[in-house]
């Protein structure tokens, strides 16, 4: 199975996309997760990325078009993936779609979470004072400031995939408000009634 999580900054597609790999057996590719591996990494990836991600701006696409496209290659992706922050733009998106038609692959789904942007921040909030309590490092992009410039990074230039995905029959929409256990289970209300094949793993409980 290979799927989009699409959703702004906040809305939960890691911790949706975390879940949804156990149910699937896929594995999860965070652009966000790479890039700032490549950051801790000192890469030359890492040091073109770095100052562009503590600002809330995007990473050029060529660089995460170049990440993703080694990435799909890599042995643990053939029995399928969840793209978690890929794409965010729409040359991301048609990049992707060349990507896959070059290894005739195709894509299941693109799953919006949807969310009401002012509670957002409210959400950011609490998850740095969640993890300042356990004494975890906060990423240097949680804060109000820089997520206000993603947010709109988000609606000008990764909102037209809504779009993008709608007119190509692929866009599935799923409340992103409700409890985390209630999306995941919408987004599996959803595929499987868009005729997207069902776990072999079962149903997990959580
Ligand atoms: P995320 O963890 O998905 O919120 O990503 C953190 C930051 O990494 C973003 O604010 C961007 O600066 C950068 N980034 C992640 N994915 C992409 C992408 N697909 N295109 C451009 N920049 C990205």
């Amino acid at each position: 199975m290979r799927l989009i999580l699409l959703g702004p900054p906040g809305a939960g597609k890691g911790t949706q996309a975390q879940r949804l790999i156990h149910d699937y057996g896929i594995v999860q590719l965070s652009t966000g997760d790479m890039l700032r591996a490549a950051v801790a990494d000192g890469t030359p990836v890492g040091l073109k990325a770095k100052d562009i991600m503590a600002s809330g701006g995007l990473v050029p696409d060529d660089v995460v078009i170049g990440i993703i496209s080694d990435r799909l290659d890599q042995p643990d992706a053939a029995r399928g993936f969840i793209l978690d922050g890929f794409p965010r733009t729409v040359p991301q998106a048609e990049a992707l779609d060349q990507l896959l038609d070059s290894k005739k692959l195709n894509l299941d789904a693109a799953i919006e979470l949807r969310v009401d942007e002012r509670a957002l921040l409210q959400r950011v909030e609490t998850r740095v004072a969640e993890m300042k309590a356990r004494g975890e490092q906060v990423r240097s992009d949680d804060t109000p400031e820089v997520l206000s410039k993603r947010l709109t990074s988000y609606r000008t230039l990764t909102e037209p995939l809504i779009r993008y995905y709608s007119e190509r029959g692929k866009l599935l929409t799923v409340d992103g408000m409700m409890a985390v256990e209630d999306v995941t289970r919408d987004i599996r209300h959803v595929l499987r009634r868009s005729g997207v094949p069902a776990s072999k793993f079962g149903v997990r409980r959580w």
